[in-house]
């Protein structure tokens, strides 16, 4: 075989990134005699979408053609000026040290707010991204190399966004997700708009508030267990971690003879010791964790065992090896992870290369069913999500490639579409 050059490398690559087995062929031949891949990072690229929420894309770019996609999610407002700042310990340097780049962009921030929210967001999108990249170079899915496969299939739960009894679609929309296969679901219960809410600010739910949140879940359990066993499809409740301790505590013991699979955020996350207390007061299965950063967010909560299963947002938290890492963490108290999953078929299938490697993995979050069209066609592999699950794709990288016609219809209107950094080496 030829040695490669530059230029055949952006011929290659200019072939399009589908053309994954001559890539890697390729990048074996601009490799060390062990086989590792040169490369070098050139530039750095977003584009913002609004589907569940905001969402950012990160393309990194290296001098060999070949690009990572990474997405994150929620607290990703704000966080294409902090990728552009991170540009200074990228550019430059070897895409596959992943764990080097991100604890370099992580120390650099220390006193720019790299403890949690939007600087660990952006850094998310990016060292997914580079996960991406490191697959596409090396030939391998990502879940191979973060330890290899636990399992073939992902468990996915749908948020119903079906909870008001009242709606008289509510019992179509609940035929609709048990139709499409899944084994659980989700309802949120939390109701700013209850009529027997005394309050706007103060979140002590009245004993009316309560009723209806009781009804919501009967409704529910009822609709899911029409024409079949009961309880073969689990029911997860989220109350947003809105309400104070007296509620919170209310309401996990009230829920109990619904053996909900978890009740999510009854209270703040933030305060430990409350969340703790609300869970020794009750056998319902409390989870939390959706607005939890890095292990350092983690480990309180583990430590004073304030959750029975937790649920980091894989596409901020810090990334898949950083969610690896927490997974691992927790695996040590024999607490399950249900991340929280709000994105597109490109973070959900990395989400699922995560859940694929750890081997406390319960369930993933999945937030489309009113997006169906879009979620269908935003990647080149169509719907990802087969009968509630999701097969790990064994193609390198994340292994699904966005479809950008599909996905530009969901762009922020007047947002940069991935255009190139005039600066870009
Ligand atoms: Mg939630």
């Amino acid at each position: 075989m030829q040695p490669m050059t530059r230029r055949s490398w952006t011929r290659l690559a200019g072939a399009g990134l589908l053309a994954l087995p001559r890539l890697a062929q390729a990048v074996q031949s601009a490799s060390s005699p062990y086989r590792r891949p040169k490369l070098k990072i050139t530039d750095i690229r977003t584009a913002e979408i609004r589907a569940h929420g905001y969402q950012l894309h990160v393309r990194v770019y290296t001098d060999q053609g070949i690009y990572g996609h990474g997405e994150a999610t929620d607290s990703a407002h704000g966080g294409i000026p902090l990728i552009q700042m991170f540009r200074r310990f990228l550019i430059g340097q070897d895409p596959l040290n992943v764990d080097y780049l991100f604890e370099r962009i992580r120390t650099g921030g220390i006193f720019a707010g790299a403890q949690a929210g939007q600087y660990v967001t952006a850094l998310t999108a990016v060292e997914i991204a580079l996960w991406d990249l490191a697959g596409k170079a090396l030939g391998l899915p990502v879940y191979q190399l973060l330890g290899g496969r636990m399992r073939d299939r992902i468990r996915i739960y749908c948020d119903s966004q079906t909870e008001d009894p009242g709606d008289p679609q509510a019992e179509a929309k609940i035929a609709q997700i048990k139709g499409l296969g899944f084994t659980a679901c989700k309802i949120d219960i939390d109701d700013a708009a209850d009529p027997a809410r005394w309050d706007k600010v103060n979140w002590t739910a009245s004993n009316g508030e309560i009723d209806s949140m009781l009804k919501k879940i009967a409704f529910m359990r009822e609709q899911l267990d029409k024409g079949g066993p009961p309880r073969r499809i689990d029911l997860a409740v989220d109350m947003h971690g809105r309400y104070d301790m007296t509620t919170g505590r209310r309401v996990a013991r009230e829920v109990e003879p619904f053996k909900l699979l978890f009740l999510e955020e009854p209270v703040p996350a933030e305060n430990v010791d409350a969340m703790r207390d609300v869970r020794e007061n009750t056998t319902t299965p409390i989870c939390c964790g959706e607005n939890v950063f890095l292990r350092h967010g983690f480990r309180p909560i583990l430590e004073k065992r304030a959750a029975d299963i937790i649920m980091p947002d894989i596409q901020k938290a810090g990334g898949l090896l950083e969610c690896r890492k927490i997974a691992d963490m927790a695996h040590t108290y024999y607490v399950p992870v249900a991340p929280h999953c709000v994105v597109s078929p490109i973070g959900t299938m990395a989400s699922c290369h995560v859940c694929a490697a750890i081997p406390n993995f319960l369930v993933l979050e999945w937030h489309w069913i009113q997006r169906l069209e879009l979620w269908r066609s935003f990647v080149k592999e169509g719907d990802i999500i087969d009968k509630g699950f999701v097969t790990v794709t064994d193609r390198p990288g994340i292994g699904v490639e966005m479809d950008e016609e599909a996905a530009r219809k969901a762009q922020v209107p007047g947002t940069p579409w991935f255009v190139p950094n005039k600066e870009a080496a």
